[in-house]
């Protein structure tokens, strides 16, 4: 059953400092952001009522706003304090919370210098970016004719709206051809990442990921690094080229919202559910939930 739009639902919203009803959170058709997709936002999860990483989150929003030129107008505390009440006031404990901040509407063009700085945050349920079964058996990816941007010709390491249009291209290409996603390679031709999550590989029990040089070096990727050092698994992060992709034995997803998502396919390559993968998948569930 398809669940309730997402502009039509119960509950409440904080918007520009305010806790408003979920449907009086809008903006104009004039915002600058839906004109030119300079919005920067996160997508955190909540576990047992708890927002993990949360303050990571909010620092790499404002990081990215500031990347993207403009300041919020709000301290992190504000931003974290929002979050965490909004997941009391809509009763949720186990939660998607997502930031979003965009330039307003009293310009119109391509510069932006008066436009008042809006900030919005909405939490809903959320169970699995991909679905169980899915992922117990391993997502397959198609492989992207889209490239992901060098540095100097879009600003890479922010969180930024614009930067998703190729994501959803790609994403939208790939579940035509009845795959649940797209691996996309670099300006280079590497190996970069999926539409909306890092990729790690698994080879002779080492694991091997893109140095995220042009990309989000996501928290999770960052948090499952950690995780693998624990258990003294060598991560080796490089420069991966897709012919080498023949030779991997396992590959997974990582991201907030994807959490750790095996794969079984990416184009003509095959991948097997291993032991290393389920292992870091049941760490990084421990972790988040409070368990490890
Ligand atoms: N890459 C892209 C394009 C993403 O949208 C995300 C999700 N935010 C990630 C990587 C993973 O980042 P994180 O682990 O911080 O959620």
């Amino acid at each position: 059953m398809a669940s309730a739009p997402y502009n039509d639902r119960d509950g409440w919203m904080w918007m520009d400092g305010e806790y408003l009803p979920w449907r009086e959170c809008n903006a104009h058709v004039l915002t600058h952001a839906l004109h030119y997709g300079g919005a920067v936002f996160e997508g955190q999860r909540a576990y047992n009522g708890t927002i993990f990483k949360l303050k990571e989150h909010t620092e790499r929003l404002f990081n990215s706003a500031k990347i993207l030129g403009y300041e919020i107008p709000y301290t992190q505390d504000d931003i974290n304090n929002a979050c965490k009440t909004l997941l009391e006031k809509n009763e949720l404990v186990d939660a998607y919370c997502r930031p979003i901040v965009w330039r307003g509407s009293e310009m119109m063009g391509v510069s932006a210098q008066q436009n008042t700085i809006h900030a919005a945050i909405a939490v809903w349920e959320w169970p699995s970016y991909f679905s169980p079964e899915a992922r117990l058996k391993g997502l397959r990816l198609d492989i992207s004719t889209w490239r992901r941007p060098a540095p100097d010709t879009a600003p890479t390491n922010a969180k930024a709206s614009g930067l998703y249009m190729i994501c959803t291209m790609s994403k939208h290409a790939a579940e035509a051809k009845g795959y649940h996603d797209a691996l996309m390679f670099d300006y280079r031709g590497q190996v970069a990442e999926a539409t909306g999550a890092n990729i790690f590989f698994v080879q002779n029990g080492e694991l091997h990921t893109p140095k995220p040089d042009c990309f989000l070096d996501g928290i999770t990727r960052r948090t499952v690094i950690d995780l693998a050092k624990k258990r003294q698994i060598k991560v080796v992060e490089r420069a991966i080229m897709p012919d080498e992709m023949a030779g991997f034995e396992q590959a997974f997803l990582t991201g907030s919202a994807a959490e750790v998502t095996p794969l079984s396919e990416i184009g003509p390559y095959n991948f097997e559910v291993g032991e290393m993968t389920k292992t870091l998948m049941f760490d990084y569930d421990a972790l988040v939930k409070g368990k490890a």
